[in-house]
C-alpha cells in the first residue's frame, strides 16, 4: 500500500518538531473541520487526510517507520492494510482552547502552580533563601494578552463571518457563538508572537524566603508567580509545598526535638553531667540521682525555632539506661554485695 507523503499533507519538512506538527495540524483541522464546513466533502476529505497524517506524525514509532519504510506500520506491513490504530486527534474544544479566548469573553485569572520543595533539616533551623527556575507562561508582550495580531479586523475566518457555528446533523443541529470572534462575525489576526494565546511560556527565577522553623507539610504561597491571566486577568500564585528531610539524631514533633540519651547504669544511681547534641552543637545535661530508663529529661528553649516568631521549641533527652554486660567475677562480685545492701524489690511498687 502507498501512503501519501504526511509532511507535505501538514505543510511540514521532514525534520519538523512535535511541536511543528502540532501546531500545523491544528491550523489545518481548524480550517477542513466538518462542523466549520458542513456539507462540504472536500473539506472532510482533507480533514482527514490531516488527522491521519497527525496521527502517524505525532507518534514516534509510525513515524519512524514512516521515515524509514515509507509506511507507518514498519517493514512487514499487510498489503492493502490501514495504518494501525484510531485517530487521535483533538476534539472540537480542544481545537480552539486557547484561541481567541475559547469562548468565553471576560478577564481570567491565571491558574495556580504547585510544586514541591525539599528542605534540609539544617535549612529548616537557619531559615533561607532558595531561587528556583519556574516554568511558568508571561502575558504577551506584543497583544499584551489579547491574542490579536497587527491588520485590520477581517470577516472572521473561522465563521466565515456568520458569528456562529453550527455543531451536529440534522435534528441535533445547535448553534453556538463563535469562540474565535464571539460572535461579532469579524476577527484580527491572530498575534505572531503567541499565535493568539495572549501569553507566552517563560521561565522565571523566583526567589522564595524559608523562614526559620519550617515545618514538613507547610504551603508556602508566592503571590503572582503562577500562570499569566488570560485579557487582563491576573496571574494565579506559585504555593510550594515543603517537604523538610528528617534528621538522622533528632526526631522533631511540632518545635520540639527529641533526642535519644543512653547512659550508664551507674550515671542513672548516681546522678551525672553529661553531653547531649542540639540542633547548634552540644549542651551539657543534668541527669538527677536515680533516673529511670524512659525519662525525659527537658532543656528548655533548645528545640527548633517556631515559625515566624521569636519563640523555640525544647529539646527533650529520652534517657537509656545501659545495662553492663559484666564478665570478670571480681565485678559480679561487687553488683552481689551491692544487691543486697540494697535489697528492694522494683516489682512491689508496680505490682503492690
Ligand atoms: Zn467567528
Ligand atoms: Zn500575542
Amino acid at each position: 500500500m502507498s501512503h501519501p507523503d504526511y509532511y507535505k499533507l501538514l505543510g511540514l519538512s521532514r525534520n519538523a518538531s512535535d511541536e511543528d506538527i502540532k501546531k500545523a495540524y491544528r491550523k489545518l483541522a481548524r480550517k477542513y473541520h466538518p462542523d466549520l464546513n458542513p456539507g462540504n466533502k472536500d473539506a472532510e476529505a482533507r480533514f482527514k487526510e490531516v488527522s491521519v497524517a497527525h496521527d502517524v506524525l505525532s507518534d514516534p514509532e509510525k513515524r519512524r517507520n514512516f521515515d524509514q519504510f515509507g509506511d507507518p506500520a514498519g517493514p512487514q506491513a499487510f498489503p492493502g492494510g490501514a495504518p494501525p490504530g484510531g485517530f487521535q486527534g483533538f476534539s472540537f474544544e480542544d481545537l480552539f482552547s486557547g484561541f481567541g479566548g475559547g469562548g468565553r469573553s471576560g478577564p481570567e485569572r491565571g491558574e495556580d502552580l504547585q510544586h514541591t520543595l525539599r528542605v534540609g533539616f539544617r535549612d529548616a533551623f537557619q531559615g533561607t533563601r532558595v531561587t528556583l527556575a519556574i516554568q511558568r507562561t508571561e502575558t504577551c508582550r506584543l497583544c499584551h494578552g489579547s491574542g490579536e495580531g497587527p491588520g485590520p479586523k477581517g470577516a472572521c475566518s473561522t465563521c466565515q463571518g456568520r458569528g456562529h457555528l453550527e455543531r451536529g446533523l440534522g435534528f441535533f443541529k445547535s448553534r453556538q457563538p463563535c469562540p474565535q470572534c464571539q460572535g461579532s462575525g469579524r476577527s484580527a489576526p491572530p498575534c505572531p508572537d503567541c499565535q493568539g494565546r495572549g501569553r507566552n511560556p517563560s521561565t522565571d527565577n523566583v526567589t522564595v524566603a524559608i523562614p526559620a522553623g519550617v515545618e514538613d507539610g507547610t504551603r508556602l504561597r508566592v503571590a503572582g508567580k503562577g500562570e499569566a491571566g488570560r485579557r487582563g486577568g491576573g496571574p494565579g500564585d506559585l504555593f510550594l509545598h515543603i517537604q523538610v528531610e528528617p534528621h538522622p539524631r533528632f526526631e522533631r514533633r511540632g518545635a520540639n526535638l527529641y533526642v535519644k540519651l543512653p547512659i550508664t547504669f551507674t550515671e542513672a544511681a548516681l546522678g551525672a553531667k553529661v553531653e547531649v547534641p542540639t540542633p547548634e552543637g552540644q549542651s551539657t545535661i543534668k541527669i538527677p540521682p536515680g533516673t529511670q530508663g524512659g525519662s525525659k529529661l527537658r532543656l528548655k528553649g533548645q528545640g527548633m525555632p517556631v515559625a515566624k516568631s521569636t519563640q523555640r521549641g525544647d529539646l527533650i533527652a529520652e534517657v537509656q539506661v545501659v545495662t553492663p554486660e559484666i564478665r570478670d567475677e571480681r565485678s559480679k562480685e561487687l553488683l552481689r554485695e551491692l544487691a543486697s545492701l540494697n535489697p528492694e524489690d522494683p516489682r512491689d511498687k508496680v505490682w503492690r
